[in-house]
């Protein structure tokens, strides 16, 4: 069903798999679905290439644009792993559905996905921090200045190898008081590509201050704590875990549900519930705030060493995390050390 064209030049012997910045590197092929005359058409796997677009290509105007993250894992048998595929594919679809871009069918997310990463397995190396981090995505293509939604539009899946994401040191965020990710209403729950556009000012203006990653909160008062940059965030406060519900502002995070679940499973209380910065600062006077950590699929789970609120900046303990003790379950059940009594992993196969 799928067209697949393979390379005959493969890039691998160049890659310097030690040295990987984050998603600059990519595999040998990519998966190309387009979308024209009401349908998607007949999927192909090629050798990874530029595209040719027409300059008036919607997207390049209105943005209509969402993409997913995920990642595959090998584990030290050589075998292929995916965490939660399923759970990405409804996700891609549900921010499809905001943006007014056609669903995209099951039986081709999965066997073009499945397909790819047979081609491309060399790509992934073993080793807890190494993994392939893929990245589904889908722009409207019709050439038209027309402010409307696109009638073709070109679904694709392209895939980098990665290590560990951030280079350990320092997490300084600074808590949002002027600016917002996500309004009620809007986008934020979906990974729509303007959402991620509209926080390089200000994360930017943050880096320049020395932070490096500001914590969202709600749109009408930044009163509430909602998500970190772009992971969830969570906070350690006595022995509870408090992270905020999902709701149209924020992205139900795979990391997130996952740890929850981990967490829940180890005894440790879990509240989803709204949480304000007083309530933070507070915890912190009282010394009761124990945590503040962020997780998402590049990062996994994130201490945060520091926050700044209102010119104040608020130091972390950075031992006995329980951040580190949820992530080390998490990625042993990503790469297949640690039994997965959840079901969550999924062979390639
Ligand atoms: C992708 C994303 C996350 C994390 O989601 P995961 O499924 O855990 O990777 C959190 N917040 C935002 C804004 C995101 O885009």
């Amino acid at each position: 069903m799928i067209h697949t064209q393979k390379t005959t030049a493969s890039k691998i012997d160049s890659i310097d798999f030690n040295n990987l910045v984050f998603g600059k590197t990519f595999t040998d092929h990519m998966f190309v679905c387009h979308y024209k005359n009401g349908q998607w058409q007949t999927p192909e796997i090629k050798p990874y290439q530029p595209l040719t677009l027409d300059p008036s290509a919607s997207v390049f105007h209105y943005g209509q644009a969402i993409f997913e993250g995920m990642k595959a894992f090998k584990d030290d048998h050589g075998k292929v792993w995916l965490f939660r595929p399923d759970e990405n594919y409804r996700r891609f679809n549900r921010s499809a559905h905001r943006l007014q871009i056609p669903e995209f069918p099951k039986e081709f997310f999965f066997e073009g996905l499945n397909q790819l990463l047979k081609l491309d397995q060399a790509w992934i190396q073993s080793g807890i921090g190494n993994s392939l981090y893929i990245r589904p995505f889908v722009f409207a293509s019709q050439p038209t200045v027309q402010a409307s939604a696109s009638n073709e539009y070109i679904f694709m899946i392209i895939c980098a190898p990665v290590s560990t994401y951030y280079s350990g040191g320092e997490i300084n965020v600074l808590i949002a008081e002027e600016y917002s990710r996500a309004a009620n209403g809007g986008v934020g729950y979906a990974k729509a590509a303007g959402n991620y556009a509209a926080q390089f000012y200000p994360t930017s203006e943050a880096l320049k201050k020395g932070y490096q990653q500001i914590i969202w909160t709600d749109a009408d008062r930044h009163e509430y704590l909602e998500e970190a940059g772009t992971m969830n965030v969570f906070f350690k406060i006595g022995e509870t875990l408090i992270t905020a519900p999902t709701n149209d502002r924020i992205l139900d995070g795979i990391t997130r549900k996952s740890i929850i679940a981990i967490a829940k499973s180890m005894g440790v209380t879990v509240e989803e519930r709204p949480i304000k910065v007083s309530e933070l600062v507070a915890a912190h006077k009282e010394g009761t705030l124990q945590e503040v950590f962020g997780t998402g699929t590049a990062v996994v789970v994130l201490p945060i060493t520091s926050f700044s609120y209102k010119e104040t900046a608020y130091k972390l303990p950075q031992t006995n995390l329980l951040a580190e003790t949820l992530k080390k379950q998490l990625v042993g059940i990503q790469y297949n050390t640690i039994e997965d009594t959840f079901g969550w992993t999924v062979a390639v196969t």
